[in-house]
């Protein structure tokens, strides 16, 4: 039986990006795998670049996060949801895989290569992030990773790491794969500078949370085709990121007339984002709806993640006391 890990960034309220890209998948993976499949808000990840996180917010983000994947309809009952913090085997393994890990091979990660420019001097718990991410992964022995494509070269090292524990000490852990969700989009920002989150500042993201009335100030003012100057102009939905939100939001008849009556002239941007706020408000009320539920009990929440962290270590502990014995520790 497979069993599925992914790791949760704690950045709070997540983004329209993060839900079609990720989260949905979550839900369905859970579906599919039940208790095979965890999940687990990365906190310990999240300290790696002191430049991103503040720990006067770190508990609440973390929280936040667990209380909106909980919203869109993944069952902490179904599957284990956890926090990884809560579940000391993560640093034990972690350590052990630094220790056969060599510096170099986490020196070529492009991630790193990317973030530790940001730093005059450069922590190396942003150096061993990977070595973390493996032992996370293999502490289940989990074989199926969904991530996205920038984390490919981190699955890559963890197959290494897997493969030279293996070797050193005798078959432990599985190869685990990276796969991609076939439905996964990239997602524009609303202010029309690339990948939603990736630029800077509240002002890119729609939040799933975030209140409808503040969703529309943001894409009342959200940039159209250029090239539509007067309403009277027909317009190239192909080019607009209205039109890409549409594919997310809008039924089928809604996305097909836009397509139409925006090459025409027949529809004006204003008609058409109004249109859209439509399945944005159908779309995300019964989230928001339930995210308020949670909060009238904030125990649940807190709950479900003590259990979540129980269940994991059900898992965790075995694996450790196999990976004590192999390097040899005294008992
Ligand atoms: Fe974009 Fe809609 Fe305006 Fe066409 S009508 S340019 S799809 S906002």
């Amino acid at each position: 039986m497979s069993r599925v890990f992914s790791g949760i960034q704690p950045t709070g309220e997540p983004h329209i990006g993060n839900y079609f890209g990720a989260m949905r998948n979550y839900v369905r993976l859970g579906e599919q795998f039940g208790k095979n499949s965890l999940y687990c808000v990365v906190d310990l990840h999240a300290i790696t670049n002191p430049n991103a996180f503040d720990p006067a917010t770190l508990a609440e983000k973390t929280y936040e996060m667990a209380l909106a994947n909980f919203a869109i309809g993944l069952d902490p009952s179904q599957v284990i949801f956890f926090v990884q913090s809560h579940v000391p085997e993560h640093h034990e393994l972690n350590w052990i895989f630094t220790s056969i890990t060599p510096v170099g091979e986490l020196e070529r990660m492009t991630q790193y290569k990317d973030k530790a420019g940001q730093f005059e001097s450069i922590p190396s718990g942003l150096l061993m992030y990977p070595a973390l991410m493996a032992a996370d992964i293999l502490l289940y022995k989990a074989d199926t990773v969904p991530v996205g494509e920038d984390q490919d070269q981190h699955l890559e090292l963890t197959r290494e790491i897997a493969r030279k524990f293996n070797h050193h000490f005798g078959q432990t852990f599985p190869e685990p794969k990276s796969v991609h969700d076939p439905n996964a989009l990239r997602i524009p920002g609303v202010d029309g500078n690339g990948k939603m989150g990736k630029s800077k500042g509240q002002g890119s993201t729609i939040g799933i949370l975030e209140p409808l009335d503040a969703i529309w100030q943001k894409l009342r003012v959200a940039p159209t085709d250029p090239a539509r100057v007067r309403r009277t102009d027909p317009g190239n939905p192909d080019v607009c990121l209205i039109f890409d939100y549409h594919k997310l939001f809008s039924d089928l008849d809604t996305i097909q007339l836009v397509d139409r009556e925006c090459r025409t002239a027949g529809i004006g941007c204003v008609d058409c984002k109004k249109k859209l706020m439509e399945g944005v408000t159908e779309h995300l009320t019964p989230i928001q709806q339930r995210a308020e539920e949670l909060r009238t009990d904030p125990d649940y929440v807190k709950d479900a993640l003590r259990q979540g962290a129980q269940e994991a270590r059900a898992i965790a502990r075995p694996v450790i006391e196999e990976v004590r014995e192999k390097v040899g520790f005294l008992k």
